[in-house]
This record gives C-alpha cells, structure tokens and sequence, in this order.
C-alpha cells in the first residue's frame, strides 16, 4: 500500500532530537515498521512536490496541523485511490471534510493526543496576557527597569471572569485547571450541553447566547474546531460586544477570529491583549499584523508559532497514535469511534457543527 505524510522540515532540530517524530527527518518514527510490512511510504514538504506525488496513488494521506498540507476538493478529485485521511494531531479544518464525505474518504484524527499541551499553553497564555509578562521580559532584555510601565497593565487572574467557546476536552481541561485560580466565574458557550456534575466539577455555567457570554467576560478563550459556524465568528461586530479591556485567547484555529477586526480592536484598546499560536494562514506570513499588533500602552501580544499542541510530550502520543489508526485500517479493524471525523461517506463527529 501507498502512504503518503505531509510533515515539514526539522533541519538541524530534527536531526538532534530524534523525538521531533512530526517531521520530514524522523518520519513520525513509523518507516522502518511500515517497510517491514512491505508499504511504500513517502514523506513530501508541504511544497509543490507533494501535489506531485499525490496525483498519483496513494491510499493513505498522513497531515500534521501544524504546519498544514492543504487537501482541497480538488487535490481529492485527482487522488483516485485516497482512501484515509490521518490528521497527526487534533484538528482536521485543513481538510476540505465535506469533500471527504462526497468522495467517501475517511478522515480521522488522534482525537486526545495533544488536548493537555493545549490547555497547559492556554492557561499560560492567560496568565502571561493579565499579568503583562511580554512587555515585561522585554524590559529586561532592553537593560532598562521601569516597574510602573508594566505594573500599569498587569492583574491577578483571581476574581476575573474566565469564558470558553467551546468546552471538549481542550475547553473542559482549560476550566479545570483554572479552579485553584479563584476566578470569579468560569462560563463556557457551546452547543453540546455539559452533564450538571461536569459542571460542577469546574465550577462552570453555560451561557446559550454568545453576545451575552462576551459580555460577560474578562478573559475569552477559543476551544472549539473550524467549521462554517465558527470561521470568522470573532469579528468586529462580536468583538464590539467584548468587555473593554477584555483579553483574548485562541489556540483552537485563526480564522475564528477575524484577522483585521482583532487587530483594530487591540489597537484601540477594546482588546487588552490577545494571544494564541494559530493563524488563518500557516506559516503565517512576515507581514502578518497578528505578529507585531500591540495595545495602545505597547503590549498585549502573546503571539507564538503553532506549536501548543506538539510539545515533545504530545509528538510521542499523536505519532503512537497515527500508527494505531494505520495498524487498524491495515487490518480492517473498526477505529476507535472517538477518532473518527468522517466516517464511509458521512460525517462521524458532532463537534464540527450541529448537522
Ligand atoms: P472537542 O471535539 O473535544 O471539543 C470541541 C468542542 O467545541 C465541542 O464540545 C463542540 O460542541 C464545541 N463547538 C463546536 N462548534 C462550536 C460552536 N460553533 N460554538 C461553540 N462550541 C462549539 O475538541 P478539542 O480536542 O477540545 O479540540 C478543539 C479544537 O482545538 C480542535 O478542533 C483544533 O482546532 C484545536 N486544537 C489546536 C491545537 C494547537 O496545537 N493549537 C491542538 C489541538 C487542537
């Protein structure tokens, strides 16, 4: 059997720590198993090549999310004998999945394998946005030492009112792991209802209207996939409903939000600071306004690479968990069901938009 991965260069990282499994260099650590069952696998760069090779036959496509290769209807028209579509990661949006369900291609992900690293870096990202550590770290990089420029934007997180668009396993994890912090309030919008004693057990309420929710809130974070009821969901109208001052936080995906409103809003102030470490483009560009967009005091940005959901930590899961799903197919056993986006022609999940 053919099998294709998208991954993307490690250079030099790669080569010196052999954990980096999503790259091109260490090959998500499963060439040498699937050559031993005698299949062909190819490793492309995201680049002109891997449109090359994919005309041809493959049968099973491996993507990262993190440095995506784009599967557009197109590319699965040409693609005659793609049969599965493996995500090494959380978050298939790159993937055209209603093309999927018409050409009958599966989609699965490794549903679980980086939703602690994810809700590990939101808490960080929360924290380093109301405490206004970035301007801060600057500072003493510069040699310069002015507590007064930093401590003028800088809170406890205790007593704010902390809200989640979206509460599965990231969303959940987020709250959870903000108990301790003795917020005001922890709120979550979605459309899947949580069971009253998972509610409780983050202390969490939902609220059924997102202008009321935004409301509400001093920090907002993102947890929820891209599908066509979340892109472009933060936009300037939404955001106009945001407490002033409020910060922002999205690690889910960056065409949530709109790139131009977020930015004015942090311009004016109506956003305090935003942070996250997906684009709408990735990589995103040089130019991108999310990379150098500032407050009107010089801060707010907590901007990073995608890169919360592949720590070290996470790589070792997803790549365990991709030959887990390959294993399965090759055998003709049923997936995990959890794993599964699209399913033989049909989608599998509720979690990409009420269908
Ligand atoms: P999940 O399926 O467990 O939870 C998603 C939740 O979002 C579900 O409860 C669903 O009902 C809810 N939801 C869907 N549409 C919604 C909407 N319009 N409004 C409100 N809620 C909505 O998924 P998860 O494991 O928590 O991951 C969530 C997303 O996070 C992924 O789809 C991916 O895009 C992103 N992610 C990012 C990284 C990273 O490295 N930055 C890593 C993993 C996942």
């Amino acid at each position: 059997m053919k099998v294709l991965a998208i991954l993307y260069n490690g250079f030099n990282a790669a080569v010196k720590e052999p954990r980096l499994l999503g790259t091109v260099e260490n090959k998500l650590g499963i060439d040498k198993w699937l050559a031993s069952r005698g299949h062909e696998f190819i490793v492309s760069l995201v680049s002109f090549r891997w449109y090359l090779e994919f005309s041809f036959d493959a049968e099973v496509v491996i993507t990262t999310p993190f440095h995506p290769g784009y599967l557009t209807r197109e590319l699965m028209e040409k693609a005659k004998n793609l049969k599965i579509c493996i995500t090494a990661g959380v978050g298939s949006d790159h993937i055209d999945l209603n093309a999927a369900v018409d050409h009958k291609i599966q989609v699965l992900e490794v549903t679980g394998s980086n939703v602690v690293s994810v809700a590990e870096h939101v808490v960080m990202n929360i924290l380093t946005l109301v405490r206004n550590f970035v301007p801060a770290h600057e500072m003493i990089e510069r040699g310069d030492w002015q507590v007064s420029d930093i401590a003028r934007n800088a809170f406890d997180l205790e007593g704010k009112v902390v809200g989640t668009i979206g509460a599965g396993r990231i969303g959940y994890r987020v709250l959870q792991r903000l108990v301790p912090f003795d917020c005001k309030e922890h709120l979550y919008y979605d459309y899947a209802k949580l069971p009253v004693e998972r509610e409780q057990a983050i202390k969490a309420r939902r609220v059924e209207d997102i202008e009321e929710f935004v409301s509400q809130c001093d920090v907002v974070t993102v947890n929820a996939p891209l599908h066509e009821g979340t892109r472009g969901l933060i936009n300037e109208k939404l955001l106009s409903k945001f407490k002033p001052g409020a910060w922002l936080v999205n690690t889910a995906r960056g065409a949530i939000c709109d790139t131009d409103a977020v930015a004015a809003a942090l311009k004016s102030g109506q956003l305090r600071g935003y942070a996250g470490d997906v684009w709408n483009v990735q990589p995103a560009p040089k130019d991108h306004p999310w990379r150098t967009m500032k407050n009107p005091l010089g801060g707010g940005n907590g901007m990073t690479p995608h890169y919360s959901g592949t720590t070290l930590d996470a790589q070792a899961r997803y790549a365990a968990g991709t030959k887990s799903i390959l294993e399965n197919y090759f055998e003709g056993r049923e997936q995990e069901p959890a794993n599964v986006i699209v399913g033989h022609g049909a989608w599998a999940t509720k979690a990409y938009g009420q269908r």
